[in-house]
């Protein structure tokens, strides 16, 4: 499915809700907010109105969509799973191996799993490494966490860290405090949280981010300022609404950079 996420060429939703819609389970202040329970509780765009907590739904795999990523010609970023968390506690692990089969059979696509929940991800993929013997994941493959706080960062990059992936990246969005990133991966997008009451984000610690970046030669996307952006501890107004248009961003963070591409 096309997308309006910048970093991405296309979302691959292949976990969903039998009958329609989506579920997932939060588990982070990242998740307050979550963009994809917002958009499930609306029949409209196809949502079951299932809050995100509690035990979940009978859900399906689409192995349609995972059989067909070998036959696409045209090369493309594919975004797996963006309305759940593909390592959640919930999935079966045969699916999870499943997906990784279907990017495996297509190594002219770049697929991108993000999770909030690293160490799973961690487990599950050195049982498919070994299972398949293989001593790293194919670099199509980009293994991404999410860390919107020291907290999460400091939980979850070291976990990240362990999974042998050419590309392991990180999303600090939504970003809600400073962060000190200590080891930093190879690619990192940031950027404030977008849609009504949206928390906070200071351009500062955008740009602290963009520096840690900058200064360990990491490539960074800086993705929208969020639509509650401060400065200096005022209010930084953009018309857009998310503050994603980069012309209305301060010069020194116009900056969407990608991990430079290697295949196998
Ligand atoms: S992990 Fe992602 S999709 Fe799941 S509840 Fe949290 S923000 Fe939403």
């Amino acid at each position: 499915m096309s997308t309006n996420i910048e970093w991405t060429d296309q979302t691959d939703n292949i976990i969903r809700v039998k009958g329609g819609g989506w579920w997932c389970q939060k588990v982070s202040e990242g998740c307050a907010k979550c963009y994809s329970e917002k958009l499930n509780q609306n029949s409209f765009f196809g949502g079951n109105k299932l809050p995100y907590s509690g035990l979940a739904p009978e859900l399906e795999l689409d192995t349609e969509t995972i059989r067909k990523w070998g036959f696409q010609r045209k090369s493309k970023n594919h975004f797996v799973a963006s309305m759940t968390d593909v390592f959640g506690e919930w999935v079966p692990r045969h699916w999870q191996h499943e997906m990784l089969d279907g990017m495996f059979a297509a190594p002219k696509q770049t697929f991108q799993i993000l999770t909030k929940r690293p160490e799973i991800m961690l487990s599950s993929m050195d049982e498919w490494l070994s299972c398949r013997g293989l001593d790293k994941l194919p670099s199509n493959i980009w293994v991404g966490t999410s860390t919107e706080n020291q907290q999460t960062a400091d939980k979850r990059i070291p976990i990240l860290l362990q999974i042998p992936a050419v590309v392991r990246f990180l999303s600090c969005e939504p970003l809600l405090g400073e962060i000190d990133l200590k080891i930093i991966p190879n690619w990192v997008i940031c950027g404030g949280e977008s849609g009504p009451n949206s928390r906070p984000c200071h351009i500062e610690w955008i740009n602290s981010i963009v520096q840690q970046c900058q200064q360990s030669n990491t490539k960074v996307f800086v993705k929208q300022l969020g639509a509650n952006a401060k400065f200096g501890g005022q209010q930084f107004q953009t018309r857009d609404k998310k503050g994603g248009d980069i012309e209305e961003f301060p010069e020194q963070l116009r900056i969407r950079e990608f991990p430079v591409l290697v295949r196998d």
